[in-house]
């Protein structure tokens, strides 16, 4: 289960070693960490039952039974010399650490105790001779955790530089460090620091944790609410990225953004994914396993990957101007590529999974700003006229006024002959299922024929009660609205 509070993240710095040894001293301190986490972990084997203490007990008890002070010289568990004299802070984060492992072994050798039991249960059941096979869960046998500076560890973390105490093989000392990496946002507060070794190079993260804030209300509670605004989105593939529109409760546009871009990446990926063709027509066989064209691959992730963060910031940025409080999505359905050649295919593919990036990191940002998020059903948003639920007519400008033209830019309805953008269109739609979302079918509680009875030729379709069945078919409930604008572009339009 995700808890849901305040909001919190990671921000990474770069390290930058001051002294030559600086990088040494990370690594000694990172050694004493593992060995004195590995040394904790042992205690709690010997002793599983401060296991289930509170969680606010562990470190107390702990260090009651084992560290050495001038009121407790003789402690029960005696630890080694280089452990006993650790700074409270470091001995508490390696407890914390041997804590969290213990945890997690013991509740799998538990997992593995009820499945060997019932395995044999079984067996004696059965009355064969058979072997349970599932290997037990081992204790970690190599120990990589990252250092945790907890308070007292660190100081003078301004952004720009920091001081950690490090442990130098024969003392503890403070030691500066240069940083590189984003500023901390105002309203947020810092937490402990850990140091992480990637690839040769020395990492700072530090989770950061906003101060004030409400959780926002539950959709159900809020689509009740008569006076809030919401922004419904539309995604697409073609033109737009996104076309987004505040609403109040009675369908009322106040406010539309369209988001462009969409052809620029389609076309950009698309001569990247050419060249991956081209590349692997060259090899020939590919090795399998072996990732090709690595840095082509990147390119691509890396370019999907940032339109997303750029427009899904663009929605949510555009739902807080102006006060809305939740965004509304529709559900994306199982689209197919159309068939073609591979990079026409990979990148209509990609171009989907892109509309999923942009929900998936509109969520949290929205959650950030205090705001939610929501999908609606989305069948039929961008066929028929919100007013009064007849077929469309989609259309280019400069065209004939006919027909159905997937993707063209224009709607028109022939019933109230409102004219419009198509994207802003199916928006209106989004909001009206967020406010009125359409009953559910009712449920069919009679007898389904069996397979035989359906081999004999008995009807399987009644599985939904035939007098629902074509308004369950279609998802498309015509709604009871307002009247449309009176007066349409079409008719103002002298011909
Ligand atoms: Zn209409």
């Amino acid at each position: 289960m995700i808890r849901r509070s305040a909001p919190k993240k990671t921000l990474r710095y770069r390290l930058h070693l001051l002294t030559p040894q600086s990088g040494a001293w990370l690594v000694e301190t990172k050694k004493l960490f593992n060995h004195s986490a590995e040394w904790y972990f042992g205690v709690f084997e010997a002793y599983p039952d401060f296991l289930n203490l509170k969680s606010n007990e562990v470190v107390p008890t702990i260090e009651k039974k084992t560290h050495r002070t001038k009121h407790n010289p003789r402690p029960k568990i005696a630890p080694p010399a280089e452990i006993d004299a650790l700074p409270a802070y470091v001995r508490r984060a390696a407890i914390m650490a041997a804590l969290g492992s213990a945890k997690s072994f013991f509740s799998n050798l538990n997992q593995w105790k009820d499945q060997k039991e019932k395995f044999e249960e079984k067996a004696r059941k059965k009355k064969k001779k058979l072997v349970f096979r599932v290997r037990p869960p081992v204790p970690p046998r190599v120990w990589n955790r990252n250092p945790s500076f907890y308070q007292g560890l660190y100081k003078n973390f301004t952004g720009k530089n920091v001081m950690l105490k490090l442990w130098t093989g024969s003392n503890w000392a403070w030691v500066k460090f240069g940083i590189t990496g984003r500023e901390v946002p105002d309203g947020w507060s810092v937490g402990s620091p850990q140091a992480i070794n990637r690839n040769g190079h020395w990492y700072l993260h530090v989770p950061i944790q906003k101060d004030e804030y409400e959780v926002p209300k539950k959709v159900e509670e809020q689509r009740k609410e008569k006076e809030i605004l919401i922004c419904a989105v539309d995604l697409n593939i073609g033109r737009n990225f996104a076309c987004c529109t505040i609403q109040n409760s009675d369908g009322t546009i106040l406010a539309t953004l369209y988001i462009r871009g969409a052809e620029a990446l389609y076309g950009r990926r698309k001569r990247e994914l050419g060249r991956v063709a081209v590349r692997r027509s060259q090899t020939g066989i590919l090795q399998p396993d072996v990732q090709d064209n690595q840095y082509l691959w990147r390119h691509i992730r890396a370019m999907g990957e940032y339109e997303a963060h750029r427009i899904s910031r663009r929605i949510v940025d555009f739902a807080v101007l102006h006060e809305a409080s939740v965004i509304v999505f529709e559900h994306l359905g199982h689209f197919q590529p159309h068939k073609g050649k591979y990079s026409v295919r990979g990148n209509e593919k990609r171009s989907y999974w892109l509309r999923g990036k942009i929900v998936q990191f509109s969520k949290y940002k929205a959650w950030n700003e205090g705001k939610i998020t929501c999908r609606v059903n989305p069948a039929g948003t961008s066929r028929f006229c919100y007013w009064d639920g007849t077929k469309l007519v989609r259309f280019t400008p400069g065209q004939l006024i006919v027909g159905y033209t997937e993707g063209a830019p224009m709607v028109y309805c022939p019933t109230c002959h409102h004219l419009e953008n198509a994207d802003r269109h199916s928006t209106r739609n989004i909001g009206h299922r967020f406010f009125s979302p359409p009953k559910p079918s009712p449920k069919w509680d009679g007898v389904r024929p069996s397979a035989h009875e359906r081999k004999l030729g008995k009807r399987v379709d009644v599985a939904r009660p035939t007098t629902e069945r074509g308004k369950a078919r279609t998802g498309w409930h015509r709604p009871a609205r307002l009247s449309p604008p009176t007066v349409s572009l079409v008719e103002a339009t002298p011909l």
